[in-house]
C-alpha cells in the first residue's frame, strides 16, 4: 500500500469518528426481577440488594437494584442476531477494515462507568456511537487499528444510568511461519501475555518474582482469587495480601487437546486447586502422566518460568 492509498484508507476511517451506531433505543423490557435473579445466579453474586424484596425494603434504598454491571444487558437482541442485523456505523466500518486485509479482531478492553442505580420498571435507553479510533500500531497480533464505541445508558427520565466504551482491535494477521524455515531460525513462541489492568497487575508482577499472593480483605480478612477491587463480603475496597504455600488439593481437572495453542506443551492438564489457604486456583498440572491426574490429588504449586517471557505457578504431585 502506498503512502496516498493508506492516507486515502484512514481518511475513510477516521470518518466513522463520532458517527452513530445506534440512536437512543428503549429496551425491549423493563429492569425485572426474573432476569435480575437469572444473572445474579450465574455470576454468583448474593448480594440481597438485587434479589431479596424483604431485605431491600429495610434498605435506603427501600426497594431491589439492578447490578449496574447489567445495563448492556437489558438491550440484547437475543436470537435476532443470529440471522443478521441491519447494518450500521460499527459493521460499515468493520467491513471497511476488511476490505483493506485487516481481517483479524480482538476485543481488548470493556471499561464501564456507572452513575445511577436502576430498579424493576425503569427502563434503559442505549445509545451508542463510534467515539475514536487510533493511529495506525504495530502490535504482536500484526498492524493495526484500536477503534473504540461508547454507549451511553440513561433511563426513562433521560438521567445517565452509566455509559460501556468496548475497545477493539482491527489488525493485518501476521503470515505464518514458512513450512520450510529450519528449526533454528523458528523462534520459539511464547504463551499468550498475561492481561494485567488495573486491579490485578500486582498480582502478576509478583507472579514475576516468583510468589504467588492471595488477595486478603483488610476490613474482615476473608481471602479472594483471582484479585478483584471489592470483597465480596463486606464490600470494603481496603486489601493486602498473603503469600500462598503453593500446597493444595485437585478439585476438578480437564486436559486440553484442542485447539493447540503454539507456545503451549501437550498434554496440557488444566486444574481447579483448592489451595491449603482455602482459595481455588486454576493452573496447570506437570510432572505426571495425564491418567494420574484425579480428583483429590495432593499437589505443590512451583513457580517457574515457562518460557522466554512467563513465569507461571505449575503443580506436580506432591
Ligand atoms: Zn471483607
Amino acid at each position: 500500500m502506498t503512502t496516498e492509498d493508506l492516507k486515502a484508507f484512514e481518511d475513510k476511517i477516521y470518518a466513522f469518528v463520532g458517527r452513530e451506531v445506534c440512536p437512543p433505543t428503549p429496551a425491549k423490557d423493563a429492569v425485572n426481577g426474573a432476569m435480575i435473579r437469572q444473572w445474579a445466579e450465574v455470576i454468583g453474586d448474593t448480594n440481597p440488594a438485587y434479589t431479596d424484596d424483604t431485605w431491600a425494603a429495610t434498605s435506603s434504598r427501600g426497594q431491589t437494584i439492578a447490578p449496574p454491571a447489567m445495563m448492556y444487558v437489558w438491550g440484547q437482541e437475543g436470537f435476532a442476531v443470529t440471522t443478521g442485523r441491519a447494518p450500521d456505523a460499527q459493521s460499515e466500518l468493520v467491513n471497511l477494515f476488511n476490505e483493506h486485509g485487516y481481517s483479524g479482531v480482538l476485543g481488548t478492553n470493556v471499561k464501564q462507568e456507572y452513575f445511577k442505580e436502576t430498579s424493576p420498571g425503569d427502563t434503559v435507553v442505549m445509545a451508542m456511537t463510534i467515539d475514536n479510533i487510533s493511529e495506525r500500531k504495530t502490535t504482536g497480533r500484526g498492524p493495526g487499528y484500536f477503534f473504540e464505541t461508547l454507549a451511553t445508558f440513561t433511563n426513562q427520565h433521560g438521567e445517565k444510568i452509566g455509559t460501556q466504551r468496548f475497545k477493539v482491535l482491527k489488525f493485518i494477521p501476521q503470515e505464518q511461519p514458512a513450512a520450510a524455515a529450519s528449526e533454528e531460525t523458528l523462534q520459539v513462541p511464547t504463551r499468550i501475555a498475561s492481561p494485567r489492568g488495573h486491579d490485578n497487575k500486582w498480582w502478576w508482577e509478583a507472579c514475576d518474582a516468583g510468589k504467588v499472593l492471595i488477595q486478603r480483605c483488610k476490613n474482615c480478612q476473608t481471602l479472594r482469587h483471582p484479585p478483584r477491587p471489592m470483597c465480596g463480603e463486606c464490600q470494603s475496597m481496603e486489601w493486602d495480601s498473603i503469600e500462598s504455600t503453593l500446597e493444595g488439593e485437585i478439585l476438578s481437572h480437564t486436559q486440553i487437546h484442542h485447539p493447540k495453542i503454539p507456545g503451549y506443551q501437550y498434554p496440557l492438564i488444566c486444574a481447579v486447586i483448592k489451595l491449603a489457604e482455602g482459595t481455588n486456583f486454576m493452573a496447570n498440572v506437570v510432572g505426571c502422566e495425564p491418567s494420574d491426574v484425579h480428583i483429590g490429588m495432593k499437589v505443590k504449586g512451583v513457580v517457574e518460568q515457562v518460557d522466554e517471557k512467563t513465569m507461571l505457578p505449575q503443580f506436580y504431585p506432591a
